[in-house]
């Protein structure tokens, strides 16, 4: 048993954005090109994901749910990296937590299969109408752990961050087509599109519009994206992302380093808009850090951070044409 799999279920779903975000990554390592999220009550009432990806077997359905049982790779450095989300936990600790609903059918079968798990119980499979694809529903979060319960906020505020995550994750893939609703508000609907279309899409036009480019690489890293002038800064940080190797991440020392890139040109108490994406050898990461996996640890923290400030400041010091 490695590490990954040792790691308690209740540390992975400790709120609805949590759930949104396993159920997301999931629905992308199926090879998605279409992700619908229907959040109801912030997602402590109801969370829909809907995919078109590649599904789950009928008879494989149970199995998905069973503590362990992943289909991904098994090789750890490249469970680390190449795939998103924990090894074989994250429907099994929904499950545990919620009432979850699976409904899946992969192409060139008959029909859908459905799957319903309840505090841990689990319902025999049954064939039901449905398209290519799979759709996970978790309802009533914590509705048997009344204890877990009260340590969510209220539901706006989990709206709010489960809203959040879905917006990470939407940047992070562009390649496929995202859709959120929530309490019945289109939050956005976007199509297939390009990396700077989808920044645009998700920043607003005018902001990705006033946004600067930069690249960079120092050894076998690579920073692309774009960053917001001195007179885009906002008085939030709602609008900044990382994305590294594909994958969106909150990390604390990347946070730091656009601050400090910043430090002279933005008035105290802003933040800089930034859509980050860094590249790196899978090696150059270590991503077992927190089991929700947002804080990194590259093996070069120092590289990574002169990196990222130096193309910020560089980017910042040039003429606007
Ligand atoms: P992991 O993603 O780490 O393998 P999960 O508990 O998240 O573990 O999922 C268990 C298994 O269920 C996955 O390995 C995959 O085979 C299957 N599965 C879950 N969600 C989907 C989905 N949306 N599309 C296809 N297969 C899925
Ligand atoms: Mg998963």
């Amino acid at each position: 048993e490695t590490t990954i799999n040792r790691i308690a279920a209740g540390e992975v779903i400790e709120r609805p954005a949590a759930a949104v975000k396993e159920l997301i990554e999931n629905a992308l390592d199926a090879g998605a090109k279409r992700v619908e999220v229907i959040l109801a009550g912030g997602g402590i009432e109801r969370i829909e994901i809907i995919d078109d990806g590649h599904g789950i077997p009928a008879e494989e359905l149970p199995l998905a749910i069973e503590r362990h049982a992943t289909s991904k790779l098994q090789d750890e450095a490249l469970v680390q990296i190449s795939t998103l989300g924990f090894r074989g936990e994250a429907l099994p600790s929904i499950g545990a937590a919620a009432k979850l609903t699976l409904i899946s059918r992969p192409a060139g079968q008959d029909s859908a299969w459905r799957i319903d798990v309840a505090g841990g119980a689990i319902s025999p499979a049954r064939p039901v109408p449905g398209t290519k694809g799979t759709r996970a529903i978790a309802e009533d979060l914590f509705y048997a752990t009344p204890a877990r319960r009260k340590f969510l906020r209220a539901p706006r505020a989990e709206a709010e961050a489960a809203e959040r995550t879905v917006w990470r994750l939407a940047l992070s893939a562009p390649h496929v087509a995202f859709r959120l609703v929530s309490d019945e508000r289109v939050l956005f609907d976007l199509p297939v599109q390009d990396d700077l279309a989808r920044i645009a899409a998700l920043f607003g036009r005018e902001a990705a519009n006033a946004m600067l480019p930069l690249e960079a690489t120092r050894d076998d890293v690579r920073l692309s994206g774009l960053i917001g002038p001195a007179s885009l800064n906002r008085a939030t940080a709602r609008l900044q992302s990382f994305v590294v190797n594909g994958r969106p991440v909150l990390d604390s020392m990347l946070k730091l380093s656009l601050r400090l890139a910043y430090r002279d040109v933005i008035p105290t108490g802003r933040f800089p808009v930034a859509a980050l994406r860094l590249d790196l050898p899978d090696e150059a990461l270590d991503v077992n850090v927190h089991p929700a996996k947002s804080e990194l640890r590259f093996a070069d923290q120092n590289g990574v951070r002169s990196l990222v400030i130096g193309a910020i400041n560089r980017a910042l010091a040039q003429p606007v044409s």
